[in-house]
């Protein structure tokens, strides 16, 4: 039987949310998130004031990655995180690690829930539950709003960026260009090029933001659109190559066509074209609607 997200909520009187359990578990305020199609798969946070300690604690998970069995760490002024090793039993790792974790933490004095992480002061019962990067803890009322103003400012630089949109499009189309030439050469290979699709998608999108563009709903549509393109002429382009003995375009699209086993695969390569080329900007529309979430989004007042 599984040990599941209810389990670990229940043993340690945790919350439990959509894709995550969270609460005080070992003395410190814990967060696990799990999201079987995401990325990281699974993200246990720790959350602790580490302040002048942060060499010790990273040097502490570098040289228990293995013991933890984590793939992946990182440490912030407010805590860390852990990234678990791929595994079935998400839950009973994630207890597992934060077992070992705040019994480090608690051996080396790392303050535990009854501090707040942003000033490291005692909150004697007078904090207020509050999240950063959606996850809830408790700080004082007024390190909260200090730490809320200060990300709601450097969001509005980040904001006030310039959008290089004709250079974001350059990379696009150089993005979507690539794609294009991967359809050609697989076309050529295997008679079957709609894999260039996806990879013009992701590549244009890629370029779009290297180059300066911002993430918005526009650059999708623009390297979506820029890809399909490519990849569209690129199979025409393979067509007209296989009969291009025939005479001109028009007889080797006519004999393409004209039905049997050939027809068939380039309908089904045109179909997997659109669908690829679909699926790869669906992606990018989900990785723009993460970008476009701000640090003072993932910060909210709870309750207290
Ligand atoms: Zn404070």
């Amino acid at each position: 039987m599984n040990f599941k997200k209810r389990d670990l909520a229940r043993r340690y009187a945790l919350t439990e949310g959509r894709h995550c359990v969270y609460g005080v578990m070992h003395g410190y305020y814990i967060h696990v998130r799990y999201t079987p199609v995401g990325n990281p798969r699974c993200l246990v946070t720790v959350v602790t004031d580490v302040s002048e300690k942060q060499k010790k604690l990273e040097k502490y998970l570098e040289a228990s990655k293995q013991k933890l069995n984590i793939a992946n760490f990182g440490v912030v002024k407010i805590g860390l995180m852990v990234c678990p090793k791929f595994t079935r039993e998400v839950f009973a790792r994630a207890e597992d690690i934060i077992g070992k974790i705040a019994a480090f933490l608690a051996k080396e004095g790392f303050a535990g829930a009854d501090v707040c992480p942003y000033c490291g002061q005692p909150l004697e019962g007078k904090g207020i539950l509050a999240t950063e990067s959606d996850i809830p803890f408790a700080v004082h009322e007024a390190c909260f709003a200090r730490a809320l103003a200060g990300a709601r400012r450097k969001d509005a630089e980040k904001a006030a960026l310039p959008d290089k949109k004709a250079l974001g499009a350059l990379g696009g189309v150089l993005g979507a260009l690539f794609g294009g030439a991967v359809c050609v050469l697989t076309y050529a290979w295997w008679g079957f090029g709609a894999l260039g699709a996806a990879v013009g998608a992701l590549f244009s999108y890629y370029l779009y933001r290297k180059f300066g563009g911002k993430s918005t709903a526009f650059a999708v549509a623009f390297c979506g659109a820029a890809s399909l393109l490519f990849s569209l002429a690129a199979l025409a382009f393979g067509v007209y190559m296989d009969g291009r003995a025939a005479g001109g375009f028009a007889q080797a699209l006519s004999s393409a066509f004209a039905g049997g086993k050939g027809t068939a695969v380039l309908c089904a390569d045109l179909a997997c074209t659109l669908l690829l080329a679909g699926g790869g900007t669906a992606y990018n529309a989900a990785s723009c609607r993460r970008e476009r979430r701000t640090a003072a989004d993932g910060m909210r007042r709870l309750e207290g």
